[in-house]
């Protein structure tokens, strides 16, 4: 359990001099009880209140890294239930398992399906986040077959086996790249337990219900180990949804260290081989705090939905998606194209940029950096203002790509046509459709 807002209070400076950002140290103490704030905000605590208070300024939820180089995943440190409260902070890794029973062909295909899962959404790359290899009880073949994913791709590895000499054999082959151990149980624990210190490996520790897996993570902490996920293996999803849930808001609402871990999800296991049904659960484990989803497979009409769903769900909702501000060439644009500006929110830049591609025209798009606005707010705020979409040309350079002076804005800041038209000398301000889907049609009529 945490200290108290009152336990913490004791151990801090009282001078209220609000230098953390919080009127006074109680009200600070108290946001640190919560999780709402971090020690490190406080610069006049001492070294010795620093060590008391070390529990209480941990992370309710663990921070657990799979992998290593670009591919590498993070899971955990949340520090909310609900996303509206503040943000969720890493996104969930969904990946596919494969057995090492089947042939080197199906293993093959599963993990060309994994790399083909790679795509990309507003500016956002969202792939397959691993490789789950499934034991087959033959420690040899097992580590072969993991041998032979980790060559053929760099994504992460899950080692989902409590097969103890599968995992000997396999650590010896792949441990240098971290792969998370699947794990261990009541009967194998100590030894398992050694290998992840050993390897300095993360590991699932998986124990049937929450009680047991406390007991399992209390054991596994007293070992050394850290890096921890846990698998309470339900027996049906909506029990796997009360596990995460009860465990969720103990580790962050209770401060209960032995089940402030992340947790991982097999939604396949109670959808009796139905795809769909399966990723109908896991797309419910997206939006109900699984950490770690192992899919049967990684076709694109499953895992595009899922990352799409992770992507909405983990943005920062306090912080607006942006397109990068630049020129965007939109289907292969010479010098007499067409030049439109609108601003860097992102649903904004895709819809206009997605408007201006369907209607076969070539054009420019010109993104100008509204922070994040969409062209409304921006206009209102003061960010999408003639000043600085004049500044957005000059330093574009499209003067020197451009055979005209001609530059389109939105239809709904028309109000500053005559205003641009004054900062940008020699250029002609033409006003274009208000809604981006009568883009086609406006282009059209210019074309002729
Ligand atoms: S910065 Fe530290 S001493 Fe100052 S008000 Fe905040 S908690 Fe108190």
């Amino acid at each position: 359990m945490g200290l108290s807002g009152i336990e913490i209070f004791k151990q801090l400076p009282k001078t209220n001099c609000g230098d953390c950002g919080v009127p006074t140290c109680l009200a600070f103490a108290m946001k640190l009880a919560q999780g709402q704030a971090e020690l490190a905000s406080c610069p006049h605590v001492s070294e010795e209140a620093t060590a008391a208070l070390s529990e209480a300024s941990a992370p309710p939820m663990r921070k657990v890294t799979v992998g290593t180089g670009e591919a590498a995943f993070t899971v955990g440190e949340e520090t909310v239930l609900f996303r509206h409260d503040k943000t969720f902070v890493h996104p969930c890794a969904i990946g596919v398992a494969v057995s090492a029973s089947e042939s080197d062909e199906t293993i093959d295909a599963t993990v060309a399906a994994a790399l083909a899962a790679d795509f990309e959404r507003v500016q956002q790359r969202l792939r397959c986040g691993f490789v789950s290899v499934v034991g087959s009880s033959d420690a040899a073949r097992y580590a072969a077959v993991v041998s032979r994913i980790h060559a053929a791709c760099d994504l992460p590895l899950v080692l989902q086996t409590d097969d103890v000499a599968e995992l000997t054999a396999a650590l010896d082959a792949v441990g240098d790249s971290k792969p998370l151990i699947c794990g261990a149980t009541t009967a194998n624990a100590d030894q398992v337990f050694a290998l992840a210190k050993s390897k300095a490996c993360p590991v699932v520790v998986r124990a049937e219900g929450l009680a047991a897996v406390m007991e399992l993570t209390e054991k596994a902490t007293a070992a050394g180990l850290t890096d921890i996920v846990i698998d309470s293996a339900p027996s049906s999803e909506g029990k796997a949804f009360r596990d995460r849930t009860f465990a969720r808001r103990a580790a962050l609402q209770k401060k209960v260290a032995a089940l402030g871990y992340p947790v991982i999800a097999f939604p396949g296991a109670h959808a009796g081989g139905d795809e769909l049904l399966e990723t109908t659960y896991a797309a419910a484990d997206v939006g109900s705090y699984a950490s770690i989803i192992v899919l049967t497979g990684a076709e694109p009409w499953r895992m595009l939905p899922l990352l799409v769903l992770r992507q909405n769900l983990y943005t920062d909702p306090q912080r607006p998606m942006q397109a990068e501000a630049k020129i965007y060439p939109i289907n292969n644009p010479g010098p007499d194209a067409p030049f439109f500006v609108t601003t860097n929110f992102s649903l904004t830049y895709f819809i206009v940029a997605g408007e201006i591609e369907g209607g076969k025209q070539p054009a420019y798009l010109g993104v100008v950096d509204a922070e994040g606005l969409s062209v409304l707010t921006a206009w209102a705020a003061g960010k999408f203002v003639p000043e600085r979409i004049a500044k957005f040309v000059k330093d574009s350079g499209m003067a020197g790509t451009l055979s005209h002076r001609e530059i389109i804005i939105p239809g709904a800041v028309a109000q500053i046509s005559g205003e641009l038209a004054e900062e940008l000398d020699g250029w002609n301000v033409v006003v274009g459709p208000y809604e981006a889907s009568d883009i086609p049609a406006f282009l059209r009529r210019r074309a002729g």
